[in-house]
C-alpha cells in the first residue's frame, strides 16, 4: 500500500495532490448532507438550510467528475513510469539466459500485460475505481464520526464493524491473481488468443488445419478460468455470511439505541439515521476489489527489477579496451532447463583478424557457441578469453561496443532504412559503403521498410539479408573488431551467398570473423574452418587441409558437391 501511494506521487506530483484532496473533499460532503437534511426537519424557518442543502448537493455532482478525470489521468502518468521501470528492467541484464528461466515467466507476463487488460483493468481505469472505493470508505468514516456525537459507540460500532467486512472478505478479493495455477491458465488463454488471431501464427493454423486445436486450447483455458473464479466465489461464501451477521447485529443495535432514546429530537433522528445507514452501506467496500490489481501492477515492477538486478549478477569488470585474440578454453555449457550440456570442454583459438567457419549437424551447438562469445550466455564450465581476459571480466558494454553480429533470426525493424543500417546512429556515407558492399541495391536511406507506413516498403527475405549483413559492416566502420555470422544469407542463392561473404570478408579484413554456414562454398573461403560435434572440436585447418585429412568435414563436403552435381 505505502508503495503503492507512493509510486502514485512520484508518477505526478500534482495530480497526486488533486486527487488526495478531491478525495477528502467529497468524503465530507456525505456527512455534511446528513447534518443539512437534520437541521432542515428542525428548522423553523427552512431557507438557510435549503441553500446549504442545494450547495451541498451541487459539490456531490461536481466533484465527483472531476475526480475521476484527475484518476484517469494520474492512471496515465502511473502506467507510462511502470512501463518505463518495466522495460528498463528487462532490458538491463546483459546476458538474455534469463529471460528464458521458467521461474520469471510469470514476472514477465505480468510485466507485459499488467496494462492490457489481461491480468487486471489498466491502470487508468483501475484509478477511477480505486477513487470512487475509496471516496465511499472515507465518507464512511466521516458519517460514523457524526453518528459519534450521538454516541461515541455508535460511530466506533458501525466503523469497525465496516472495518471488520473488509477484514473478513481480504483472501477472496486477491484470489485471482496470486494463485500459480491463475497466471498459468492465463497464460496459455492468452497464447493460444494470440496464436489464433496474430497474421504471423495464420498462416501455419490455416495450412496446417490447427484452427479447431486452436479453439480447443482456448476454450479450456478459459473454461479453466471461469472454474477456478468460480472456487473463489464459493470460498467467499462464508465471508459474506459473517458480513452480513456483523452489518445487521452492529445495525440493529445503533437503530434500537436511536428509536429508544426519547430525548432525540425529530431532526437529530433524520441526520444519525442517514449516518448509520452511509456508514453501513460502504461495508463490501469497493477498495478490496479495485486497489489489489494496482497494487499488483506497482509491486510488480519492483519485484522485477529486483529479479533483473540479480540476474544481471554478469559482474562489471574494469573498463578496458578489448583485443580480438578469441580463445574458449575448456568451455562446457548447459541451457537452463536443458539435461545434456550442448558444449563439453570445447577449446578453440581464434586469432585476432583471422576468418573461421564453424560447421556441424544441427544441433552441434554452433550457434551456442557464438552466442557465448557475443556473451549472450556465460559458459557453465570453463572461460571464454579475449586477448587472455575472461569476457567475465571485461565490461560487458565494452565487449558489446567490439562484437557485432548477424543471426538467422535478426531484426526486421520497422524503421527506414537509414536506422535498419545503424540503430545507433552513423554517417551517411558509412551506410551507403555498407549497403553497396553487401549488393543492397538502395537509393532511399528514408524509405520505411514495412507495409504500412506513408512511402514504406517491405523487402523479400534476400534483400532483408543484405540489409543484416550491412548493419555488420557499418557496425565495423565504428569500431567493432569482432564479426559474428549466423548463416545470416541462408535466403540467398548459393551463388549470392558465396559473393555476399566474399565482398564481406574483403570488407572487413582486419576483423576477426567467425561464420556459421551450411554451404561448403563460402564456408571454404574462411582461413580455417572447425567441425563441431558431440560438444567438442572434431576437426579444425584450413579447407585444403581438412580435405586432405580425409575426415567428416570431406564427408560433408562430398555429399553436398555430390548432390549439387546431381542436380
Ligand atoms: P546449431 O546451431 O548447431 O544447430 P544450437 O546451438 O542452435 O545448434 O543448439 C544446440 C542444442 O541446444 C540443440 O539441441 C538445441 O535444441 C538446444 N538449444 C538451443 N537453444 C536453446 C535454448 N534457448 N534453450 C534450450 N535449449 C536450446
Amino acid at each position: 500500500m505505502g508503495e503503492f501511494v507512493r509510486a502514485l506521487w512520484r508518477a505526478h506530483r500534482g495530480l497526486a495532490a488533486a486527487w488526495w484532496l478531491l478525495a477528502v473533499a467529497q468524503a465530507v460532503l456525505p456527512a455534511l448532507f446528513a447534518y443539512e437534511v437534520g437541521a432542515l426537519i428542525a428548522a423553523a424557518d427552512p431557507t438557510a438550510s435549503l441553500i446549504a442543502l442545494g450547495m451541498v448537493f451541487l459539490l456531490m455532482q461536481v466533484l465527483a467528475p472531476v475526480h475521476g478525470q484527475v484518476s484517469t489521468n494520474l492512471g496515465d502518468h502511473l502506467s507510462s513510469r511502470l512501463q518505463d521501470r518495466l522495460l528498463t528492467a528487462t532490458t538491463g541484464p546483459p546476458g538474455i539466459a534469463h529471460l528464458e528461466s521458467r521461474e520469471l515467466a510469470g514476472q514477465l507476463a505480468v510485466a507485459r500485460d499488467f496494462d492490457q487488460g489481461i491480468s487486471g483493468p489498466p491502470l487508468a481505469l483501475s484509478m477511477g475505481m480505486i477513487a470512487g472505493s475509496l471516496v465511499e470508505a472515507l465518507a464512511g468514516l466521516g458519517q460514523a464520526v457524526l453518528l459519534a456525537t450521538f454516541h461515541w459507540w455508535a460511530g466506533a460500532l458501525l466503523a469497525a464493524a465496516w472495518l471488520a467486512t473488509h477484514w473478513l472478505l481480504r483472501d477472496s478479493s486477491s484470489w485471482d491473481r496470486d494463485t500459480p495455477e491463475v497466471q498459468h491458465a492465463q497464460r496459455r488463454a492468452e497464447y493460444t488468443y494470440r496464436l489464433a488471431v496474430d497474421p504471423p501464427a495464420g498462416k501455419e493454423i490455416r495450412l496446417f488445419g490447427l484452427s479447431d486445436w486452436t479453439v480447443r486450447q482456448f476454450v479450456h483455458n478459459r473454461q479453466k478460468l471461469v472454474d477456478l473464479r468460480w472456487q473463489a466465489t464459493q470460498l467467499r461464501r462464508r465471508g459474506v455470511g459473517w458480513t452480513l451477521t456483523t452489518l445487521i447485529a452492529a445495525n440493529g443495535l445503533v437503530f434500537w439505541a436511536l428509536a429508544a432514546d426519547n430525548g432525540l429530537g425529530l431532526g437529530q433522528r433524520a441526520a444519525f439515521a442517514q449516518a448509520a445507514i452511509g456508514t453501513a452501506t460502504i461495508a463490501f467496500g469497493g477498495l478490496n476489489w479495485a486497489l489489489p490489481p494496482a497494487i499488483e501492477a506497482v509491486r510488480a515492477a519492483g519485484r522485477l527489477e529486483a529479479t533483473m538486478a540479480r540476474a544481471g549478477g554478469l559482474p562489471a569488470g574494469e573498463r578496458r579496451t578489448t583485443g580480438t585474440d578469441l580463445r574458449l578454453r575448456n568451455v562446457s555449457f548447459s541451457y537452463p532447463n536443458a539435461d545434456r550440456p550442448v558444449l563439453d570442454g570445447l577449446d578453440l583459438t581464434i586469432p585476432a583478424g583471422a576468418s573461421l567457419a564453424v560447421v556441424g549437424l544441427n544441433g552441434a551447438g554452433k550457434t551456442t557457441l557464438v552466442k557465448l562469445i557475443c556473451r549472450l550466455y556465460d559458459p557453465t564450465h570453463g572461460t571464454v578469453e579475449a586477448d587472455g581476459v575472461d569476457l567475465r571480466d571485461l565490461d560487458i558494454e565494452d565487449w558489446r561496443s567490439n562484437v557485432t553480429a548477424v543471426f538467422q533470426d535478426f531484426i526486421r525493424y520497422q524503421l527506414p532504412l537509414r536506422e535498419n543500417v545503424a540503430p545507433n546512429g552513423a554517417s551517411t556515407e558509412d551506410i551507403t559503403l555498407a549497403l553497396k558492399a553487401t549488393g543492397a541495391e538502395f537509393t532511399d536511406l528514408d524509405t520505411v521498410l514495412a507495409k504500412g507506413y506513408d512511402g514504406g516498403t517491405d523487402l523479400s527475405g534476400g534483400q532483408w539479408q543484405r540489409i543484416a549483413l550491412a548493419r555488420a559492416l557499418c557496425a565495423t566502420r565504428q569500431g567493432a573488431g569482432i564479426v559474428v555470422l549466423d548463416e545470416p544469407t541462408a535466403q540467398l542463392d548459393v551463388r549470392g551467398e558465396t559473393e555476399a561473404f566474399t565482398r564481406f570478408l574483403r570488407e572487413t579484413r582486419g576483423c576477426t570473423t567467425i561464420l556459421v554456414s551450411h554451404r561448403f562454398g563460402t564456408v571454404r573461403q574462411a582461413d580455417r574452418i572447425c567441425v563441431l560435434d558431440d560438444g567438442k572440436v572434431a576437426e579444425l585447418g584450413s579447407h585444403d587441409e581438412l580435405m586432405a585429412a580425409n575426415g567428416k568435414y570431406r564427408t560433408m563436403f562430398d555429399l553436398q558437391a555430390a548432390r549439387y552435381d546431381h542436380d
